[in-house]
């Protein structure tokens, strides 16, 4: 197919699935994008395309910054907020001939489990006759790739939000290692945790995209610098690392702990079919322990809120985006909290208030050593638990011993469900204000326990859609997830593209 017939489709596709609410900006029907994605079939008929993203419609999470459309992250707060310049990752996609295709839906900031946290609405998941969760918070991005509205989608992944939705869509979802895409121009909500992620309907497209992002940029200080990627480049490519990629026998890990008595049929069904396909093929699988999974889920419920009221603390109706209006601000001198406090009230919506509320609390005077301190202290030990158990030792950690001694078998990967469940109703998750039950925002924050542990200790994780062992549920796919070790992302993708095949 033509890349313009590619990319005519998908903007069909965009008006027929606009009730899904995937799009906050759709991409216009006609506009100078139109004679790029012409040129670059003109290219590729030559064999000059410029890159295998080249005339490709790329949707876009709207909390990654964009020139020409608005960057609104699903926020009141950011209502009519367009950003100066392009986030990074966006000029790398232009760059490489990609068209972006739309600003997609989100929970607010990145704040949520299941996108309905979003100033313009749920993102919809319809799968049959029936409307589930779209899994969140890049939920839009999900979607848009599931129903074809765009060829593949960036979205950011904190604790799972790329991960998730794309276990409840049906696609493949990717985070990355830390630090190895920029993230200048992303909208921070817990940085020490933010990742971009990729969303696609299969893992070569992941790589594709992948593959263009994947480059050093000053401007982010927590980019990976050159001789790093380097040092884990030469690492991964000597032996006895090196023959991985080609035919060697994969060493399999099953964490224990992982085996919750929440897991639903469906997925555990589905977990142990993936597991024995792969030991069909030769492969090996060994149980490891990560003793610390149980606390990692609240140890980020500790952190990724301490980080945000931090840095939502820049939305004060000054510097950015909305102003409140009426009587507070005409006197500013004497009132002037009243205008900061009425413009994030009126802003931030529920859910964004709690973090901020959460996060204000643990890192007070009083609460500090018990709540931030210990979270970080667990943070540690998660990462240990990983080092522990695979072969390959963490590149950016100082101690140079191998593991080889140790109890645990050293394995290669890690394979387990991305979510305890398939997607649940929508109608089971939606939100009704501040003074929603503590038990739904509570089992929001619980979706995350398979997807926390890897985003704490910044391996690289990815989500593939396989066919449902039982069907039940009302989904016809479960997410599988593969974690490796910290830089060993493309080996991540070549074992989830086994996954896809098996
Ligand atoms: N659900 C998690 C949260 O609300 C993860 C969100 C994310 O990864 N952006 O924090």
């Amino acid at each position: 197919m033509s890349l313009l017939r590619e990319a005519e489709k998908c903007i069909v596709n965009q008006r027929t699935f606009s009730g899904l609410n995937a799009f906050i900006t759709p991409l216009q029907r006609s506009g100078p994008w139109l004679d790029s994605v012409r040129a670059a079939d003109d290219r590729r008929q030559n064999g000059k395309s410029i890159s295998p993203l080249d005339g490709h419609l790329i949707a876009v999470k709207d909390n990654i910054c964009t020139r020409s459309m608005p960057t609104t992250c699903a926020s009141r707060i950011l209502d009519h907020f367009t950003s100066p310049f392009d986030a990074t990752v966006v000029q790398k996609l232009e760059r490489a001939g990609a068209v972006i295709a739309g600003k997609t839906n989100l929970d607010e900031f990145g704040m949520g489990s299941h996108s309905v946290h979003s100033r313009f609405g749920p993102v919809r998941n319809a799968r049959g006759d029936q409307e589930l969760s779209a899994g969140g918070s890049s939920g839009g991005s999900a979607v848009a790739v599931a129903t074809e509205q765009c060829y593949a989608a960036l979205g950011t992944d904190t604790g799972g939000s790329v991960r998730l939705p794309a276990a409840y869509t049906g696609t493949v979802g990717f985070k990355p290692s830390y630090g190895l895409l920029s993230r200048w121009g992303v909208v921070a909500y817990a940085n020490s945790l933010d990742t971009v992620g990729i969303m696609a309907r299969s893992t070569a497209v992941a790589r594709d995209v992948f593959r263009v992002l994947n480059h050093h940029d000053h401007r982010d200080p927590t980019n990976l610098s050159p001789q790093t990627r380097d040092r884990i480049t030469s690492r991964l490519s000597s032996p006895p690392l090196s023959g991985r990629l080609t035919s060697q026998p994969l060493r399999i890990g099953v964490p224990l702990e992982y085996n919750l008595a929440e897991l639903s049929p469906s997925v555990r069904d589905t977990w142990r079919k993936t597991l024995t396909n792969l030991q069909n093929e030769g492969h090996s699988i060994h149980a490891v322990s990560l003793p610390s999974t149980k606390s990692a889920l609240s140890a980020y419920y500790v952190l990724a809120p301490a980080e945000a009221s931090s840095n939502l603390a820049r939305y004060d109706g000054v510097r950015f985006g909305t102003r409140a209006t009426g009587p507070d601000s005409d006197d500013a001198d004497a009132r002037s909290g009243h205008l900061y406090a009425k413009t994030r009230g009126e802003g931030f919506g529920a859910e964004v208030q709690r973090r901020i509320l959460l996060g204000a609390f643990s890192l007070s005077a009083d609460a500090m050593d018990n709540y931030f301190v210990q979270a970080q202290r667990v943070r540690r030990l998660v990462q240990e638990d990983f080092n522990r158990v695979f072969a390959m030792e963490n590149p950016l950690s100082r101690k140079t011993s191998s593991n080889a001694g140790d109890k645990d078998p050293a394995v290669d990967v890690l394979i387990c469900p991305t979510a305890a469940t398939t997607a649940p109703t929508l109608s089971s998750v939606m939100p009704n204000g501040l003074s929603s039950s503590s038990s739904s925002t509570l089992s929001a924050y619980l979706t995350d326990v398979f997807t926390v542990p890897a985003s704490l200790a910044g391996l690289p994780a990815v989500s593939v859609p396989v066919a449902a062992a039982d069907n039940n549920e009302g989904s016809d796919t479960v997410g599988i997830q593969v974690i490796g070790q910290y830089g060993d992302d493309e080996f991540v993708l070549k074992v989830a593209e086994l996954i896809e095949q098996v």
